[in-house]
C-alpha cells in the first residue's frame, strides 16, 4: 500500500488533517521529529482510515504515490525551512512539499521560488477554523502553481468545509496568494472580534445591560445580518458564569488581550501597500494598548474621563448592532481592497468572490454577510470597493444614522470605539469632496519642495516660498 498524501507535524493541527484526510478516504503517511507524536495519534485515533507509520522523512518520501505530496505541519518559521531542506533531496522533480502552516506569504514566495529551481512544487496554504476545523472541514486557501493545484486540490476539496454543496476552497493565486489571503483573513478576524468587543463595552458601559443578558442579545443579533460564528460563540463566552466565583466569566478574565502575529503581519504589509486597512490596525493597536496594564493602572489615577453624563439614547441596544454591522463591513471592504492592492503588486488574479465564498464556511470569520459580498463580486462589473455594491450601498445608508449616533454616544462617554470611530472615518474620508491632503500637499512643498498637483492643469508645480511665491509649473520630479 503507497499512501496518497505524507503529513510531517503531528501536534494538533497536523494530526488533525491527517485524520480528516484519513477520514475521506485517503491513505496518509504519517511523520513527526519525534516519533511518540505519531504513536499517540496512531494509538488513539489508527481507526480513523488507512495510516502508514513512518519514522524518519526517508521513510514517508518512499510511502508515498508519485507524484508525492507531502504536507508540512510544523511550527512555522525556522522549522519549515529545516524541513523542507530535508524534504528536497529526497523528492524529485514534479513532487508537491505543502505548507499548511501560518508562514509569511513572504517565505512563501521564497520558498516557491528557490524549489522552482529543483523542479520541485513548493504550495503554501493557508488553513482556517483551528483545530476543529482542521479535523470536521477547514476553509482553505491554497497558492503555489495551477499545475500543482490539479494534483492537489482534489484532496483539499475533500476536506474542506461545505457551503451550499461547494467546498470552501478555491485556488487562490501563485506563490505565497494562499497565504496572503488568509493573512487578511486573520486580520479581519482582529477587526471583526473587536468591533464585536466595542458593542459589549458600549452596552455594559453605556446601557448597564449585564453579560447575561447581553448573551441573549447576542443571540437574538445571530439571527439578523450579523449572524455569524464570531457573534454565536460570542453569545457563549457572555452567558458563561465563573464556576469558582459564580461571576460573569468575562468579569474574571484579565482585560489584556494576546495575540500571536498575523494582525500584525496584515498591518505592516498594508502599510507597505499603501492600503487604508484602518479597522485591522486599530484592532491590533488596541489590543496592543490592553496590555500595556502598568500604563493603564496609572492613567486611571492621572487622566480626567469624559464629563458627560448623559442618557444613552432608547434606541442603543438597536443602535449599536447596527453601528457593529456598518463597522464589520468596512473591515470587509478595506481588507478585500488590500487584496486588490496585493494582486496588482505581486502579480495575483484573485478573484474576490471565490475568495469570500471559501470564507463563508470552516473558519473563524464565517458569516451569513459573506453570501451578500460573493454575489456583489460575482457580478459581471466588479465593484472597485465592496461598498459600492448597490446592496452594500444601500445596506450602509440604512445604518449610517446610528452609526454615527453611537460613534458620538462613546466620544461623550468617554468609551473608546477604535474600529466604529475609524470605520466612520473611512467612510466619510472616502466619500469626501475635498480632503484636507491638499493643505498637506501645500506644506509638503513648502517645507521640502515635494511639488502638488493643480485641479485646474496637468503636471507637477511648486511654489517658490521663500522668494516671491510664484509659481513654477511642469516640475521635473526626477
Ligand atoms: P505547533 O505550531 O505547536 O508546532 C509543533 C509541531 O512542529 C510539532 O509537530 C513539532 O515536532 C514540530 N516542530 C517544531 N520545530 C520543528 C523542527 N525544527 N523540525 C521539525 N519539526 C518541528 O503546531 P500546531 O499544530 O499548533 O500548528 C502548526 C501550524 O499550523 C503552525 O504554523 C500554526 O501557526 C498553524 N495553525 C495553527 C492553528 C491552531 O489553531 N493551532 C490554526 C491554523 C494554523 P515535535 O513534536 O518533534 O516537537
Amino acid at each position: 500500500m503507497s499512501a496518497h498524501i505524507g503529513v510531517t507535524g503531528l501536534a494538533v493541527m497536523g494530526a488533525n488533517l491527517a485524520r480528516n484526510l484519513a477520514r475521506n478516504g485517503f491513505t496518509v503517511a504519517l511523520h513527526n521529529r519525534s516519533v511518540e507524536k505519531t504513536d499517540a495519534l496512531l494509538a488513539r485515533h489508527g481507526q480513523d482510515g488507512d495510516f502508514i507509520r513512518t519514522e524518519t522523512l526517508q521513510e514517508l518520501v518512499d510511502s508515498l504515490q508519485k507524484p508525492r505530496r507531502v504536507l508540512i505541519m510544523v511550527k512555522a518559521g525556522q522549522p519549515v525551512d529545516s524541513v523542507i531542506e530535508q524534504l528536497e533531496p529526497l523528492l524529485e522533480p514534479g513532487d508537491i512539499i505543502i505548507d499548511a502552516g501560518n508562514s509569511h506569504y513572504e517565505d512563501t514566495r521564497r520558498r516557491e521560488a528557490a524549489l522552482a529551481k529543483q523542479n520541485l512544487h513548493f504550495v503554501g496554504i493557508g488553513v482556517s477554523g483551528g483545530e476543529e476545523g482542521a479535523l470536521n472541514g477547514p476553509s482553505i486557501m491554497p497558492g503555489g502553481s495551477k499545475e500543482s493545484y490539479a494534483a492537489l486540490g482534489p484532496l483539499l476539496e475533500k476536506i474542506a468545509a461545505r457551503v451550499d454543496g461547494q467546498p470552501c476552497c478555491a485556488w487562490i493565486g501563485t506563490d505565497g496568494a494562499g497565504h496572503f489571503v488568509k493573512m487578511v483573513h486573520n486580520g479581519i478576524e482582529y477587526a471583526d472580534m473587536q468591533v464585536i468587543g466595542e458593542a459589549f463595552d458600549l452596552l455594559r458601559s453605556g446601557a448597564g445591560i449585564e453579560p447575561a443578558e447581553q448573551a441573549r442579545i447576542f443571540a437574538e443579533w445571530n439571527t439578523t445580518d450579523l449572524a455569524s460564528f464570531l457573534i454565536e460563540i460570542s453569545a457563549e463566552v457572555l452567558g458563561h458564569v465563573d464556576a469558582n466565583t459564580g461571576k460573569p466569566f468575562v468579569d474574571v478574565v484579565v482585560d489584556a488581550a494576546g495575540q500571536k502575529g498575523t494582525g500584525r503581519w496584515t498591518v505592516i504589509s498594508a502599510l507597505e501597500l499603501g492600503s487604508p486597512t484602518s479597522g485591522i490596525a486599530e484592532s491590533v493597536f488596541a489590543r496592543a494598548l490592553s496590555s500595556q496594564t502598568d500604563q493603564r493602572k496609572l492613567a486611571q489615577e492621572l487622566l480626567v474621563g469624559a464629563e458627560a453624563d448623559i442618557e444613552v439614547p432608547a434606541t442603543f441596544v438597536e443602535d449599536v448592532r447596527q453601528a457593529l454591522y456598518a463597522s464589520k463591513l468596512i473591515s470587509y471592504a478595506q481588507g478585500l481592497d488590500m487584496l486588490t492592492s496585493a494582486a496588482t503588486e505581486y502579480g495575483w488574479n484573485l478573484k474576490l468572490d471565490e475568495i469570500a465564498s471559501l470564507w463563508r464556511g470552516g473558519c473563524i470569520i464565517r458569516a451569513d454577510l459573506l453570501k451578500e459580498i460573493t454575489k456583489a463580486y460575482a457580478a459581471d462589473e466588479k465593484p472597485a470597493n465592496l461598498l459600492f455594491a448597490p446592496a452594500f450601498t444601500t445596506a450602509i445608508a440604512d445604518v449610517l444614522p446610528a452609526w454615527r449616533r453611537v460613534v458620538s454616544t462613546a466620544v461623550q462617554l468617554g468609551i473608546p470605539v477604535p474600529v466604529f470611530s475609524s470605520s466612520l472615518a473611512y467612510y466619510d474620508g472616502l466619500r469626501r469632496k475635498r480632503l484636507p491632503a491638499a493643505l498637506i500637499q501645500g506644506q509638503r512643498d513648502l517645507f521640502g519642495a515635494h511639488t502638488y498637483g493643480r485641479v485646474d492643469a496637468e503636471g507637477s508645480f511648486h511654489t517658490l516660498w521663500g522668494e516671491d511665491k510664484s509659481e513654477l509649473d511642469a516640475v521635473d520630479t526626477h
